[in-house]
């Protein structure tokens, strides 16, 4: 088991939380996967569920497509360490900050941690801008359709049935050795229950 590196949270009380995962400068994928990898083997984090990988239209600045992706995990850091855990591994992976949503190698942002809610000026939980993204809700939704947004109070696949598919170019899926692309925009959306 991952040694417990946030001694105010103990093993039986980690929380689950929500990562999303994008890139698209290098090679998206390969640093897609190996980011996943890279939390995997981060002490206090256990990889749970990664979606399919979404190739996406860039938002902002003219820029080559993205892949996006997100992943549940069960922690053992404060929101705050995972954050800065992330912000670590995107400078692992070369992460340059020059303009406001400009190309990267790699994004990681915390989108949901428990039902946890924090406004400070380094970390917003929600993230605040997730729940009007099909480039985020479209993955989440393959991997937590059923967790609830705790400030707007709908689930995840409430939220992605109401933004849709735009921007969603194909998707990917890994399944054993074999590598698929559909055209998620068209394909049929799945039935509320
Ligand atoms: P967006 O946040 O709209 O997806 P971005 O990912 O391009 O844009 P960044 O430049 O990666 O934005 O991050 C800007 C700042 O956002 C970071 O310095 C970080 O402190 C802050 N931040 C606040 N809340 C979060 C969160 N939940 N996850 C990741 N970063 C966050
Ligand atoms: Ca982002
Ligand atoms: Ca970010």
């Amino acid at each position: 088991m991952a040694e417990c590196t946030d001694l105010s949270i103990s093993p039986s009380e980690a929380p689950l939380v929500a990562i999303a995962l994008g890139s698209n400068l290098g090679e998206p994928l390969r640093q897609l996967r190996s980011a996943v990898q890279v939390l995997a083997q981060t002490a206090g984090i256990d990889v749970l569920a990664c979606s399919p990988w979404y190739r996406t239209v860039p938002v902002g600045p003219p820029q080559p497509d993205y892949w996006n992706g997100c992943l549940i995990g069960r922690v053992q850091l404060s929101p705050w360490a995972l954050l800065k855990t992330l912000q670590a591994i995107e400078m692992q992976f070369g992460r340059q900050r020059q303009e406001h949503w400009g190309a990267r190698t790699l994004d990681l942002d915390l989108l949901l941690y428990g039902d946890r809610v924090i406004n400070t000026a380094e970390l917003t939980l929600p993230h605040p801008r997730f729940a009007e993204r099909p480039f985020v809700l479209v993955p989440l939704a393959a991997i937590a359709p059923h967790w609830r947004h705790p400030v707007l109070g709908e689930t995840i696949q409430t939220l992605r049935q109401r933004v849709g598919d735009k921007g969603i170019i194909a998707v990917l899926s890994d399944d054993v050795g074999e590598t698929t692309f559909a055209a998620a925009a068209d394909r049929p959306q799945p039935e509320l229950p």
